[in-house]
């Protein structure tokens, strides 16, 4: 690890003003934020990650969680993700989130991590976080050993021929789902960006992972107020039970009235290069009565357009079956 200034801002403008003078936010910054450090630091010590600066920002009052004026949840970017999985609302009202969380990492590393943190997570994909091998999202331009090498674990869906790593965290499934809203102020002021919009597709900026701009700080996250009698539920396929990434996972946010679902929210994750929302399976499923059939058209309507790799092809129905069985599970709730 490289030596590094150490910074604990206590108010968010000291905390922007000190990132901004950042020359990039993305991929081999030299300032960074530090939440619960649970991805940072790991990649601080195998140098895939080498700031000059870190800000922790713990000290900034971004740590709480309360209910909007519309209904919705606030929820601070320094909410520890253990925090918030527990927290009654969460539990209650957006149940998705609270199970998506709770499969992701071990224990004591959702004690430490924080909700930015997790928005902000970076690929598992092995040339990534080794040095001495060639990445395009590491270094622009160097090349990505991964389509020809090992690819078991990386996307199907959203990649390009620069990248192809998927995004690995759990969360950010539940949030897609649940079209949650980004909140960020910058040497620009404010601005709010929809879930969907926050991640970037690899194409040929791999590099580039969010809409984040040098100096940028996620100060919160909004979800939208909950719909009357959703039914909710998030699954996750993995190699082993705990402490472990999806191969495929499937956040489903489901309304049935009258025999039909009358509005799907659909997101997948383990299978693209950004938490994967699927407007094609939630149009697949809306109007339709909800049983096995209609959900199998949802899982193939989700897939078109999967590219597999050398050795993902498996995803393909392996995802499928994830959402039929999600699908299920929500419906039946
Ligand atoms: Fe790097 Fe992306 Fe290729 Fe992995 S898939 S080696 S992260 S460019």
């Amino acid at each position: 690890m490289q030596s590094f200034e150490f910074i604990r801002p206590t108010d968010p403008g000291a905390a922007i003003a000190a990132a901004a003078q950042s020359k990039t936010a993305q991929q081999g910054a030299d300032v960074r934020f530090m939440g619960g450090g649970t991805t940072l630091i790991d990649l601080m010590k195998l140098n895939v990650e080498t700031p000059s600066r870190v800000l922790d920002i713990n000290r900034l009052p971004l740590d709480k969680i309360e209910p909007t004026s519309d209904g919705g949840l606030k929820i601070g970017a320094t909410v520890r993700n253990s925090d918030l999985a527990y927290h009654a609302t969460v539990q209650r009202v957006y149940p998705v989130l609270s199970q998506a969380i709770l499969q992701g990492a071990s224990a004591q590393i959702r004690n430490m991590a924080t909700v930015a943190g997790n928005l902000l997570q970076r690929t598992r994909c092995v040339y990534f976080r080794d040095t001495a091998m060639a990445c395009n999202k590491r270094g622009p331009g160097s090349g990505c050993p991964a389509i020809t090498g090992h690819n078991r674990t990386l996307a199907i869906l959203g990649a390009s021929e620069h990248c192809i790593a998927t995004n690995p965290s759990d969360m950010c499934v539940a949030m897609a789902a649940l079209e949650a809203s980004i909140y960020i102020q910058g040497p620009k002021g404010a601005r709010t960006v929809a879930f969907g919009d926050f991640h970037l597709l690899p194409g040929n900026t791999p590099h580039r992972e969010t809409v984040l701009e040098p100096g940028d700080l996620i100060t919160h996250v909004t979800l939208p107020p909950p719909v009357g009698g959703s039914k909710q539920f998030y699954l996750k396929l993995r190699d082993r039970a705990s402490y472990e990434f999806a191969l495929a996972s499937a956040a489903v946010v489901l309304t049935i009235a009258n025999g039909n679902i009358t509005r799907a929210r659909i997101a997948l994750g383990g299978v693209g290069t950004k938490p994967w929302r699927s407007p094609e399976a939630e149009a697949a499923l809306t109007g339709k009565p909800p049983n096995d059939a209609t959900f199998r058209q949802a899982a193939e309507a989700a897939m078109h357009g999967a590219k597999p790799q050398s050795e993902n092809g498996f995803k393909i129905e392996l995802a499928k079956r994830c959402l039929t069985h999600a699908l299920r599970m929500a419906a039946t709730s």
